[in-house]
């Protein structure tokens, strides 16, 4: 069980492609979009979840009338 949880994948829903897990640590990132419908929608009590690649979002995204907002993360170092 164990070691099924260390090389446990996810696929894009935008390709189809697996997304390989390796001890615990995705090699690459990717979204992870989950999403709880509520009462004021046609899925009321639904739970959906989409996982994109990189590729598959810019694409995704780039069919937005507005581009998503967009802030540069700084590190900071403790003096
Ligand atoms: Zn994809």
């Amino acid at each position: 069980m164990r070691k099924n949880d260390r090389m446990k994948t996810l696929t894009c829903n935008g390709c189809g492609r697996m997304l390989v897990r390796d001890k615990g640590i995705f090699r690459e990132d990717f979204v992870d979009l989950r999403k709880n419908w509520g009462y004021f929608s046609r899925k009321d009590t639904q739970n959906h979840r989409v996982i994109l690649c990189e590729d598959c979002y810019d694409r995704l995204t780039g069919l937005l009338a507005i581009p998503p907002q967009i802030e540069e993360e700084t590190e900071l170092l403790a003096l």
